[in-house]
């Protein structure tokens, strides 16, 4: 006989392998849990009373004719399943979904940021956009998961919005959760989080990071780099919240001044504007495109062969870095760093191991991320994470 807990603790492994996609029929399910048929059955059978997961019986896919034998029972997210909200704050608007289990988002909204973004305008947003997406005559959104681009401490604060130049420590999630509560949605739970912690979240689940152990993820957008460690599909997160600010690790001869007071960080060292200002084109709007033109010229063009070279040293040196602290099996770059991957590989992969006194350097996985919004599907992993964590929280 299974106790209470235990079964309470396979219930979450059995939708944790559905919505990560380890387990297609109901015999992986066995054989990844360990235990019998009928336990399995009975975990099955508790999941799908919960409308969390369902299982259907495989049929020949040219004739809808049961397969001949003992039948395998495919295992798939319940169509009914609990939806939640997923915000991204970007440089210049917000991006709004939502999303189920599986990784899976809806449409994605897109709205322009308001023309002064304070903490107050840019909150006040995002509050109405979710309060219009709360109101539902389907099941309401089980809860709310916002990516923001600082560092952000566990207890929801953002601590340091440099691109939105917002104040140092800014208590985001009590503030969300405060304007929800005025508009008459005081019970639903808000969880926050770095927009690159969540990103690396998401390619660990859903992406390029799938059967990783140890996966790091270092990226660049427009400006700054960002990234995250996720260690058997949890994300670590340090004592308060604020570990793997990849993008201060310190570059071998990096010189360029950064935010943080210090000088020669890979924030600085390896996003696209230390790229285009290499190549001397300096821009107040570096975008992706900017850099895709730079590397595509770099055999023609000295100026773009240089730039692309000393970024790739500098990219590889702080990768080799965090690589000698952290002993990941696989890196995953995204944004500019996935072109420099895909353009560069083998002089990247060469630095790395150049800068790297672990013999396993070279071994070490490098992969572009594969997720389109990552970070949005980053934040509806940390809002369906409870419901992960504890499947019986919906009875
Ligand atoms: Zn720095």
């Amino acid at each position: 006989m299974t106790s209470p807990d235990r079964a309470g603790t396979s219930l979450s492994r059995a939708l944790t392998l559905a919505h990560t996609h380890r387990v297609a029929h109901r015999s992986d399910l066995t054989e990844r849990l360990g235990l019998t048929r009928t336990a399995t059955g009975l975990i099955l059978r508790e999941l799908e009373t919960l409308s969390l997961i369902r299982t259907a019986v495989a049929t020949r896919a040219d004739t809808g004719v049961p397969t001949i034998g003992r039948p395998s029972h495919a295992v798939e997210i319940h169509p009914d399943a609990p939806t939640v909200l997923a915000v991204h704050v970007q440089a210049t608007s917000v991006l709004i979904a939502q999303a189920r289990l599986g990784g899976v988002l809806g449409p994605v909204d897109e709205v322009p940021l308001p023309a002064r973004a304070t903490p107050e305008s840019v909150l006040g947003l995002i509050a109405d956009l979710l309060s219009a997406r709360l109101v539902t005559p389907d099941r309401p959104p089980f809860g709310i998961g916002l990516a923001l681009p600082s560092a952000v401490g566990s207890d929801g604060t953002a601590l340091a919005a440099h691109h939105l130049a917002w104040p140092h420590a800014v208590p985001a999630r009590r503030l969300l959760t405060g304007l929800l509560a005025r508009a008459g949605h005081g019970d639903v739970r808000v969880h926050v989080g770095n927009d690159a912690n969540l990103a690396a979240l998401a390619e660990s689940r859903h992406g390029a990071g799938q059967g990783a152990a140890q996966m790091l993820y270092v990226m660049t957008g427009q400006v700054g780099v960002g990234g995250g460690l996720v260690v058997d599909g949890r994300l670590h997160v340090g004592s308060a919240g604020y570990a793997l600010e990849v993008g201060h690790t310190p570059v071998p001869r990096g010189k360029r001044p950064c935010r943080c007071g210090n000088r020669g960080c890979l924030e600085v060292e390896a996003d696209p504007t230390a790229l285009l200002d290499a190549a001397g084109l300096s821009t107040t709007e570096p975008t992706l495109d900017a850099v895709r033109a730079v590397i595509a010229r770099r055999s023609v063009d000295p100026s773009a062969r240089a730039a692309v070279d000393l970024v790739t040293r500098r990219l590889a040196g702080g990768i080799a870095s965090l690589i000698n602290i952290l002993n990941p099996d696989r890196v995953v770059l995204g944004g500019m760093h996935a072109e420099l991957l895909a353009a560069e590989g083998k002089r990247l992969r060469a630095g790395i191991s150049r800068h790297s006194f672990l013999d396993q350097a070279a071994r070490v996985e490098l992969r572009p991320a594969e997720l389109a919004a990552s970070a949005l599907i980053g934040a509806a992993e940390v809002a369906l994470q409870p419901l992960l964590d504890e499947p019986r929280l919906l009875v």
